[in-house]
């Protein structure tokens, strides 16, 4: 689960990792209150989107005086703001924060994530900080530090320094560094975070070290271990659809090609989409109704996936075990009578049950085409959408 940036801060507050002053406007009355509140000028304004890539998207503004601050909040509260992660739609912005302007000497890179490959966690820091980092890792990976951390030892004082000494930070910057990557150590293990990013972290010209921005991702799985993150979540910035589908524990994600898709098992569902791209269609969603999924569930799945406009045909694909193909067929029934099925659908169906699935589609009467294995469904699917 992602945060906000000023939600991210309040965090790192918490934990003594150095910000600026600041806090979350709704309004331009709010902006403009935020900013008397703070010691002078220049005042940052800054979108608050679940998306990086806000300052050369216009996102990110520095205002001189207290009109600037106004003209810039109604600038960008409402805006839809575009950068390389929202993608082309962009998001619309619904709040900013209102932060005392840094003097930067120097801006780094630094961030903390999970690494499944090595069962440590990872210290990423580069010299190269600021807006480009995706072009550092691109064309100068070099120029990134990796340290691993045994999440069983904790973090250890030689690895503070090590990075400290790899951003060439100065004598006195040197201790306030490692307290702040100690701290932001502290906070991402307390939070079961899977990743921490600051870019940039920035060298102000007293030397001192300060998060710029922050970036903080939590484990979805621990969530349940910490009821106060919970309520950070901001149903806004998610899509739609994906949070319609966790109403219902549908694992969902949204993807951009033209099949629907409703398969049981994340395994069947990747090698389902795997096929079907094969045979020249692309998945227009991930939607796995779970091993033991019930009628009420394979309806809202089917529900949901026709609500998204995208989709030109629907592929079902089935492996009747703990969810039975006669429970799965009467699910898909339902949902044909309620809401009814606009577009082409393919069945491919197997396993526990599969002849009384397959007579109660057919009973339906339902404009279904079904598939004797897995690649005639994907072949089939494919003419479909051609
Ligand atoms: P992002 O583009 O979404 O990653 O947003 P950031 O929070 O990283 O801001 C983008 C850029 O705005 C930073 O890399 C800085 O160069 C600039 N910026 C942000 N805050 C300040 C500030 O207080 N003073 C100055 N001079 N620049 C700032
Ligand atoms: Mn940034």
């Amino acid at each position: 689960m992602k945060i906000h940036e000023y939600q991210a801060k309040d965090l790192f507050r918490a934990y003594d990792v150095p910000v600026p002053d600041g806090n979350v406007a709704f309004s331009v009355d709010e902006a403009k209150k935020n900013a008397a509140t703070l010691r002078g000028f220049p005042v940052v304004v800054k979108a608050q989107i679940h998306a990086g890539g806000r300052g050369k998207g216009g996102g990110v503004k520095l205002a001189a005086s207290m009109e600037e601050v106004e003209t810039l909040a109604n600038d960008i509260l409402g805006m839809t703001l575009v950068t390389h992660q929202t993608g082309p739609q962009g998001r619309c912005v619904k709040k900013l924060l209102i932060e005392a302007g840094q003097n930067i000497a120097k801006e780094f890179y630094l961030s903390l994530l999970v690494d499944r490959a090595t069962a440590s966690i990872v210290i990423m820091a580069s010299r190269d900080g600021g807006m480009d980092i995706e072009e550092v890792a691109a064309k100068t990976p070099e120029r990134i530090i990796k340290v691993q951390v045994d999440p069983l030892m904790g973090i250890q004082g030689y690895q503070l320094r090590q990075v400290g000494f790899a951003l060439e930070l100065p004598g006195a910057a040197m201790k306030p560094f490692s307290q702040l990557l100690s701290n932001l150590y502290r906070l991402f293990i307390a939070n079961d975070c899977s990743m921490v990013e600051i870019n940039p972290l920035i060298l102000t010209s007293d030397d001192k070290v300060i998060a710029l921005d922050a970036k903080v991702d939590f484990d979805s799985n621990a969530l349940y271990r910490h009821k106060e993150l919970m309520e950070l979540r901001d149903l806004d910035e998610e899509d739609p659809l994906e949070v319609e589908a966790s109403k219902y524990n549908l694992n969902y994600i949204n993807l951009d090609g033209n099949v629907g898709n409703i398969v049981n098992g994340a395994g069947l569902a990747m090698a389902t989409m795997d096929i079907i791209k094969n045979a020249g269609a692309t998945p227009a969603n991930f939607m796995d109704v779970g091993g033991g999924a019930s009628a009420e569930q394979v309806e809202n799945a089917l529900r949901i996936i026709l609500a998204d406009e995208k989709v030109k045909a629907i592929l079902i694909n089935i492996f009747g075990g703990i969810l039975r193909c006669d429970i799965f067929a009467q699910g898909i029934v339902e949902a044909a009578r309620k809401t009814g099925i606009n577009v082409p659908v393919v069945v491919r169906m197997e396993g526990t049950n599969v002849d009384e699935g397959k007579k109660i589609l057919k009973d339906a009467g339902l404009n279904l085409t079904s598939a004797v294995d897995l690649f005639d469904a994907a072949q089939k699917i494919a003419a479909t959408v051609k």
